[in-house]
């Protein structure tokens, strides 16, 4: 099967056994005779297909009985919005880590609902890194603190948490969510849109704890509110059904290779082979992240000049290595290497790299 090594830093790769058996269900779904987009969402197969998903999260992510999962729309964008709509109010505050773009996204939304502290930022240094944690001080009076564990754009990610106080931690977690063992006892609230390491767009994840949850404004239009979610067990409305039955298939695929430290250990190696490649290349290729905030899940990199970027990406093309651009806010170029990309990809990668540095040299 002619599969390209896809670097796309989302929609993204999606796990090959996923994908086989979306192939063998989509005429008929379970001998139901219709396809899995054609199942109602208030039917028992479509009932089982959501049970399976949320059985599956709750098992993979070790989620204590007070999480609840929720399966929404309008990706992590609505999410910026959502939450302080939900829990800010214009006397209350909230604190938030500026790490790069989509933290700034969620700042500018925040600001709409109530008021907001930027606890730390790497703005300064253009968000080359995760601002040192243990300088950070905490508005002990703060509803919240929202970070982004995974910076998609800039390439760097936490690799601890910060201590708040017991304030809830808010995070999105739309690029690196299931790609290593996570506590999330800390977290009031998490979300991500599952187009990098969950399924297909269209499909939001959120995991909401209920405390947390009871603090939730009661007075918003009812499809912004996280309470109706929980109640109508996601069902309030008529539910991404196609992305929820592709979440259970990533899902069983992430189960059958050994659930999250597997895919830690797995994501390890690709990150440490492409690292490695671009460390030991004498200069040419040049990370743009100091190396303890590096992402296991994007790696940017910069070339020696941007003609020779463009031909890097050319070249990568006829060797079928795609979407390796940069995003067009930072530039040069970007590999996106979530669960689903295999290693063999990172390793024809690596191998190109090293053949184009040794003709460009
Ligand atoms: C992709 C991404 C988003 C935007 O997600 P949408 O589903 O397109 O709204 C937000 N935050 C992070 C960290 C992302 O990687």
């Amino acid at each position: 099967m002619p599969r390209a090594h896809n670097f796309a830093a989302g929609p993204a790769a999606i796990p090959l056994p996923a994908l086989q058996q979306a192939r063998e269900d989509i005429f008929d779904f379970g001998g139901s005779g219709v396809s899995p987009m054609e199942l109602s969402h208030r039917g028992k197969e479509f009932e089982a297909i959501h049970q399976e998903a949320k059985s599956l999260l709750k098992e993979l992510m070790a989620l204590p009985e007070e999480f609840k999962i929720l399966f929404l729309q309008g990706g992590a964008s609505l999410q910026f919005g959502m939450v302080p709509m939900n829990f800010l109010a214009p006397e209350k505050s909230a604190d938030y880590i500026n790490t790069g773009t989509w933290s700034k996204k969620a700042i500018k939304e925040a600001k709409l609902f109530g008021k907001v502290n930027i606890a730390a930022s790497s703005e300064e240094t253009k968000f080359d890194r995760i601002p040192d944690l243990d300088s950070i001080r905490f508005d002990p009076g703060a509803v919240y603190v929202h970070i982004t564990s995974n910076n998609t754009i800039e390439g760097s990610e936490y690799h601890k948490f910060p201590k708040t106080g017991g304030v809830p931690l808010v995070a999105d977690m739309s690029s690196d969510i299931l790609s290593r063992p996570l506590d999330v006892r800390p977290f009031g609230l998490i979300y991500a849109g599952a187009q990098k390491n969950l399924g297909p767009a269209g499909l939001a994840l959120v995991l909401i704890r209920e405390d947390f949850l009871a603090k939730a404004n009661a007075n918003l239009t009812t499809m912004l509110r996280y309470q109706v979610h929980v109640d109508e067990d996601s069902r309030y409305n008529t539910p991404p059904t196609w992305g929820v039955y592709m979440l259970r298939n990533v899902l069983r695929w992430v189960k059958t290779l050994g659930g999250l430290p597997a895919m830690e250990a797995r994501n390890k190696k690709k990150a440490d082979l492409l690292y490695k490649t671009i460390d030991e290349s004498g200069g040419f290729y040049r990370g743009t992240v100091l190396k303890e905030s590096r992402s296991l899940m994007n790696v940017p990199f910069r070339l020696p000049s941007e003609e020779l970027e463009a031909r890097f990406l050319t070249e990568a093309k006829k060797e079928n290595l795609l979407q390796l651009k940069g995003h067009r806010s930072v530039g040069g170029i970007r590999a996106s290497i979530y669960n689903a990309l295999e290693l063999e990809s990172v390793e024809a990668l690596c191998d190109f790299m090293n053949r184009f540095m040794g003709k460009a040299v």
